[in-house]
């Protein structure tokens, strides 16, 4: 089942920023510092309907965007990263890998949605010129680009599911209605990829037809290939029920049915509910005397040709009374906004960290053995309230105090 690709996992990175530069110069009265880092690139997902599967995250998981590039000599600051756009089928829908939270759907094509930013670029010296500091030797460096694991999942936009048993000829009539070409053989199990294909019935009407693999009996309960498919009929409007007139395991059509439907409903009482339409295929295997009192339905056959013209009108019509009682759905993109300002978090008796991007930033510093930057450092801890907040979360005289890899040892009143 290894070619079945509709649930992966992926890694995005933002690109890091570009770190600032410590430059001096003068001219004339006029003194210049360094310039900037330049922003890393974000990363984006965005929904293509030209991309049919997750398969390509498969064997390469990991997703980066470009660093911005550090700030450097006079004025040049650093060029900001190229997003990264990564394209995925329309019906993508994201969730965070590691606490399963929903983060975005993406159901039609041009949806987009920022999955990881960029980092900030590094302020150049010039940025921390004050009356004071006359010539700061220190910059910032660029902010590390956002690291996350996604977990992305594909649901089926299919205007129609066709549903079956493996061989009932699924993707011979996605084949015979469609410019699709799915694989077709005549063992169980040959699409472990589902299949669209846009049937055309005139200029200005066509539909989506999702050729599903082969549900089994026992889907319902995860057995064989089991919920993987039945996810992808979840949204598709009209179901397509396709029983074999001609089964090799005796299995008539409709005993088929029955099952078929069982499976569905057991999955989720509500696929009963849509609007659906069963057809015997292979009319053309039955030969005159062979066994057809089991099925009085409409049938097909996809050699002849017999009866696909009505099954695609009969579809077209279904499709688009669905289509008008319920209309396309939108996207939700989930926006979390990062916790601003400092967090303190106990490490041991006597070693607290703080956290938040605003704190961490602070000592992002190219160099924080200068007296110059402990002096920024200090200040700006006291613009974000952190001595308060360490005195609040208990911290004594003497404390180890951490944040990321920059460590001072915490004194009241300091
Ligand atoms: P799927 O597993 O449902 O996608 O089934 P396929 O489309 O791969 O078809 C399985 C086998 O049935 C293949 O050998 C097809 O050639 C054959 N088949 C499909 N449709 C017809 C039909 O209308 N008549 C006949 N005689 N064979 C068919
Ligand atoms: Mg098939």
């Amino acid at each position: 089942m290894s070619n079945f690709v509709d649930d992966v996992q992926l890694n995005v990175r933002g690109g890091d920023g570009g770190a600032g530069c410590v430059s001096f110069r003068r001219e004339g009265p006029e003194a210049f510092g360094g310039p900037n880092g330049g922003d890393g690139g974000d990363v984006w997902l965005v929904a293509d309907r030209n991309t049919s599967s997750l398969i390509a995250f498969k064997d390469h998981p990991h997703r980066r965007a470009v660093n911005g590039v550090h700030g450097k000599g006079k004025d040049q600051h650093g060029k900001r990263g190229v997003p990264l756009e990564i394209h995925v089928p329309e019906g993508t829908v994201a969730y965070d890998m590691y606490t399963g939270e929903l983060l975005a759907d993406l159901p039609n094509h041009g949806d987009r949605w920022l999955a990881a930013h960029g980092g900030r670029g590094g302020r150049g010296n010039a940025k921390f010129w004050s009356n004071k500091r006359r010539a700061p030797t220190f910059a910032e460096q660029g902010e590390h680009g956002e690291d996350r694991w996604l977990r992305l999942e594909l649901k089926l936009m299919a205007d129609v599911a066709l549903v079956g048993f493996p061989n009932v000829g699924k993707s011979t009539l996605i084949s015979v209605i469609s410019a699709a070409r799915p694989k077709i053989a005549n063992y169980p199990f040959t699409t472990l990829e589902p299949n669209l294909g846009v049937v055309r019935v005139d200029n200005d009407t066509n539909f989506v037809v999702a050729d599903i693999p082969g549900l089994i009996e026992g889907a319902s309960e995860g057995k064989g290939l089991g919920h993987e498919f039945l996810r992808h009929i979840e949204r598709s409007r009209v179901l397509c029920v396709m029983v074999d007139l001609a089964p090799v395991d005796g299995i008539g059509p409709k005993e088929q049915e029955e099952i078929l439907l069982r499976e569905l409903g057991d999955y989720q009482p509500e696929l009963l509910e849509r609007p659906r339409l069963v057809i015997g295929t292979k009319a053309d295997m039955l030969t005159e005397g062979m066994a057809t009192e089991d099925w009085d339905g409409d049938s097909i056959s996809a050699i002849t040709h017999q009866g696909i013209r009505e099954l695609v009108g009969r579809l077209a019509m279904l499709v688009d009374q669905a289509r008008q009682a319920v209309p396309d759905h939108e996207g939700i993109v989930i926006i979390r906004p990062q916790p601003e300002g400092a967090m303190v978090e106990r490490l041991g008796e006597h070693e607290f960290r703080l956290v938040g991007r605003q704190v961490e930033r602070i000592v992002a510093l190219n160099d924080v053995s200068t007296p110059d930057a402990m002096n920024y450092i200090d200040h700006q801890l006291e613009r974000l309230n952190v001595p308060k907040l360490l005195a609040k979360a208990g911290a004594m005289d003497g404390d180890i105090v951490w944040i990321a890899d920059f460590s001072f040892e915490y004194q009241q009143g300091s």
